[in-house]
């Protein structure tokens, strides 16, 4: 019997593997090709920024960005980050990637402070491999320093589980990056599990609500009630709360009514590259500026 269910296994993986084989190469060819392309993407200055609005709930107001990527690829189209940060990350090209997208947003926003559109504040991601990085402080200090922003006026956003990673290390890195003034934000809220206590322990100066927890407060109760508890837990650590993913206006009025700070959304606007940001900028300004 034991032979029989061993050969029979076999035969099973046998087919298995025929059947899978050329899917799984088909998948590393796809893959080694974007690796090749991806490396080229930055000298063919096929990446590019979109930004989004974040609104202040009060006011109505303009009053940051947060900055996303997106790959241009000359015959893939618009690629999201969704499919080639990962690969950025695993190959180290993520580096390169991450000083260009600090870089590129700090000379944006020093741009639109130029112009007259008001200091606004810029968001840039940061993956686990890049908060990881030795250089990350100079790195930041030196792209302040060049593009002249105001160390205030950038964010960076990491996320609960970036650092949960090494919670030492995050105390230290969040420390250093909050003595030069910059922004600190967890992001994705919610979904990586930190242990309250070292919530208190990081300099941080936001909470940003994941979006799978705003898709459905106003069908979920449960959903509603953990935005709520966040929004609370958040301010009692005198921490802001920008909540992500708002896409409709009875959402907005129940982060509103529970005294959300600020809120991102395609209810107010997708990321938007640079120029059609700006119009949608000098739209929100009031008439008399
Ligand atoms: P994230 O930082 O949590 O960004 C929020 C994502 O939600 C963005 O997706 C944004 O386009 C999308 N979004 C915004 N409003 C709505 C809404 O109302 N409804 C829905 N359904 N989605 C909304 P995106 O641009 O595809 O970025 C995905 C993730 O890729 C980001 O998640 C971030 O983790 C990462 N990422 C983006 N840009 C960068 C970057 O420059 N560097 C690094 N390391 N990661 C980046
Ligand atoms: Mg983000
Ligand atoms: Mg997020
Ligand atoms: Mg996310």
């Amino acid at each position: 019997h034991a032979d029989i269910a061993m050969y029979s296994a076999k035969e099973k993986g046998r087919n298995n593997f025929q059947f899978y084989a050329p899917r799984m190469h088909e998948r590393a060819a796809k893959r080694l090709r974007l690796e090749g392309d991806l490396r080229r993407a930055l000298e063919r200055q096929e990446l590019t920024l979109y930004y989004q609005p974040q609104v202040d709930v009060n006011t109505g107001r303009v009053v940051g960005a947060e900055t996303l990527i997106r790959w241009q690829h000359p015959e893939l189209g618009l690629i999201p980050p969704s499919e080639f940060v990962a690969l950025a990350e695993e190959t180290g090209l993520i580096g390169a990637i991450g000083e260009w997208v600090l870089r590129t947003a700090c000379t944006q926003a020093k741009k639109w402070e130029q112009a007259g559109l008001g200091k606004l504040r810029i968001a840039i991601n940061l993956s686990a491999r890049q908060f990881s990085q030795p250089n990350l402080l100079r790195t930041v200090q030196s792209t302040l320093a060049e593009s002249g922003l105001d160390p205030s006026n950038l964010e960076l956003e990491i996320t609960e589980s970036t650092v949960m990673v090494d919670v030492q290390h995050t105390i230290r890195t969040l420390h250093e990056l909050k003595n030069i003034d910059v922004h600190l934000s967890i992001d994705d809220f919610g979904t990586g599990f930190s242990s309250l206590s070292y919530l208190k322990q990081f300099p941080i100066d936001v909470l940003k609500v994941d979006q799978s927890f705003v898709r459905d407060i106003t069908t979920d109760a449960d959903n509603a009630m953990i935005v709520m508890s966040v929004i609370s837990l958040a301010h009692n650590l005198r921490l802001q709360v920008i909540a992500e993913g708002v896409e409709t206006v009875e959402q907005f009025n129940y982060l509103k009514e529970n005294k959300c700070d600020q809120v991102q959304g395609y209810y107010f606007s997708k990321p938007l590259p640079a120029d059609k940001f700006e119009r949608f900028l000098q739209q929100d300004l009031p008439a008399e500026a």
